[in-house]
């Protein structure tokens, strides 16, 4: 029997250390038969610490030290009741698969997640890890996996969307030698944690999605840029590249092939501009992470002036699969303009806070109710931001709104790179649009005028009015300055930092002159 127990941020800050260590004292006390494995996220953020049982994939939640002995004890035998899940009803559940949180989602990008030790590569290959690299070096050319990435119809998950296998191809088109292959783990909105809890439960997957990428652009060497402020994301993947380099997956003639590449991790200071790419590029050359204009686009001339492919972290951890599986399977999941999956960080005012991955053309209301169990307290959903500070809010009126590109942007929101957080009916979407302009105006780098004063002015504005203060044309100025700072500021930081504003004014503007005529 194995006892599979999340070690993850979330459930490390609700002690699952010293229940690790517990539970192995007691698996060596009570005969050594049961093997205890430390994984990454298991996405049930909210029922902390979570242990997995095996055989059985029975789930235990919020398991304390105290109760280690009577946890390994039950290891392929009875459940431990006082464990198990509790459904609304308060009937105790044991097995993961009649869990909504999880029978709902599809894993696939998080394909590994409870059920490998991210720290040992082995794990990593029994699940068919490296297979997709192999198939890339030894059976179809460069061409081949662009044309198997066009296929799938894989868009960048870090928010823009941009289509995967045309981003490579570009590059591939490139001219030069020397080309590289970076990967943005500098996710920074407010409410993410995806690419996080992908990197500290599968750092293997990513590795191998740059390595791909690698192969398929001409590249031979690569970046990780990742914010310092994710410890244990960094500790691992610096594991597991090294173990990559001894079993020659990463460095010299790779699986014995003539082709090399090897990567570095560079950390970010937490800057959330660094996640623009131009910005990221300037910072890993050494200097300060300010965007510059495009073009040339980096696929031409990208970090220290060659061509570069830059992916997030999410993306490139769907990579092997799709080459392994080909692009054709990948394709045949979500919606014709928004193919796959997506994973989304579920918080705020929800019962199940997460980490939850559903396929694309999913109902937002499948997210926040089924998967996310609703909202607490028996009160009602007002609204969901997505798309973080880049993003809006979408009415509850509207949660059967489908999670894809498309369908999101009518709604008034962006998909970003996967923050959901769910809003109550007691949330004031003023102060929700002046929080988010706060954030943005506080990490607008200050190179261009528009952003740098216009997110000033409408944040000064805000404020008025939440303090009672407004005047009956701030809206009009809130409005006029965001059109203005969309349509001249440099970078997509302040290109989408009226988003918020825009879409709490589209869809509640009642709130705003609510607060200018009830001045107190
Ligand atoms: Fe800097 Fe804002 Fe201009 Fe982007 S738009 S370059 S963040 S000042």
């Amino acid at each position: 029997p194995r006892i599979f127990c999340c070690s993850g941020t979330g459930c490390h800050a609700t002690g699952s250390i010293p229940l690790i260590a517990a539970l192995r004292e007691e698996a060596a006390r009570q005969g050594g038969c049961v093997q205890v494995i430390e994984t990454g996220c298991n996405g049930f953020c909210a029922l902390g610490p979570v242990v997995i049982m095996q055989p059985g994939g029975i789930l235990y939640c919020k398991v304390r030290v105290e109760d280690a002995a009577d946890a390994v004890a039950s290891a392929g035998a009875e459940p431990v009741e006082r464990l198990l899940y509790r459904d609304p009803a308060g009937k105790a559940v044991a097995s993961m698969d009649e869990i909504p949180f999880f029978a709902l989602q599809r894993p696939w990008t998080l394909r590994n997640k409870g059920r490998i030790d991210p720290e040992n590569i082995g794990h990593a290959i029994a699940h068919d890890g490296y297979q997709g690299l192999a198939k890339a070096l030894f059976d179809i050319a460069p061409e081949g996996i662009i044309e198997e990435m066009r296929l799938s119809g894989l868009r960048g998950r870090g928010g823009a969307g941009f289509p995967t296998g045309l981003k490579w191809k570009f590059a591939a088109a490139s001219p030069g030698d020397v080309k590289y292959v970076l990967c943005n783990a500098d996710e920074g909105d407010p409410g993410a944690f995806m690419d996080r809890s992908i990197l500290e439960s599968d750092p293997h997957a990513v590795l191998e999605g740059m390595i791909i990428a690698a192969v398929a652009i001409g590249a031979h060497q690569g970046y990780i840029y990742c914010r310092s402020e994710y410890p244990l994301a960094i500790q691992r993947l610096t594991l597991a590249i090294g173990q990559a380099r001894e079993l020659g997956l990463l460095g010299e003639s790779i699986l014995g092939s003539d082709f090399s590449f090897d990567l570095e991790i560079y950390q970010g200071a937490g800057a959330f501009v660094c996640g623009e790419e131009t910005a990221l590029m300037r910072s890993i050359e050494g200097r300060r992470g300010m965007p510059r204009p495009r073009p040339p686009f980096p696929a031409q001339q990208g970090l220290w002036g060659r061509p570069t492919v830059l992916n997030n972290v999410e993306t490139l951890a769907n990579v092997g699969r799709i080459i392994r599986l080909g692009g054709g399977h990948y394709a045949g999941i979500g919606t014709e303009g928004s193919t796959g999956t997506k994973v989304f960080a579920l918080s705020g005012d929800v019962n199940n806070i997460g980490l939850v991955e559903v396929d694309m053309g999913t109902p937002l209301s499948v997210l926040v109710n089924d998967i996310g169990g609703g909202v607490p307290g028996k009160r009602a959903c007002k609204a969901v931001q997505l798309g973080g500070p880049s993003g809006g809010s979408i009415p509850a009126h509207l949660l059967d709104t489908p999670v894809d590109y498309e369908a999101i942007a009518k709604a008034g929101a962006i998909m970003g790179s996967g923050g959901v957080i769910v809003m109550n009916d007691r949330t004031c979407m003023v102060d929700m649009a002046r929080f988010f302009m706060d954030f943005i105006q506080d990490e607008s780098c200050g190179k261009c005028t528009p952003c740098r004063e216009g997110t000033r002015r409408q944040l000064e504005i805000l404020t008025r009015i939440c303090e009672g203060r407004g005047a009956p044309g701030d809206l009009r100025t809130l409005e006029d300055l965001a059109a203005v700072i969309t349509d001249a500021s440099l970078c997509g930081l302040g290109q989408t930092a009226s988003n918020p504003i825009l879409s709490a004014l589209r869809h509640f503007r009642d709130e705003f002159e609510a607060h200018i005529m009830d001045k107190r």
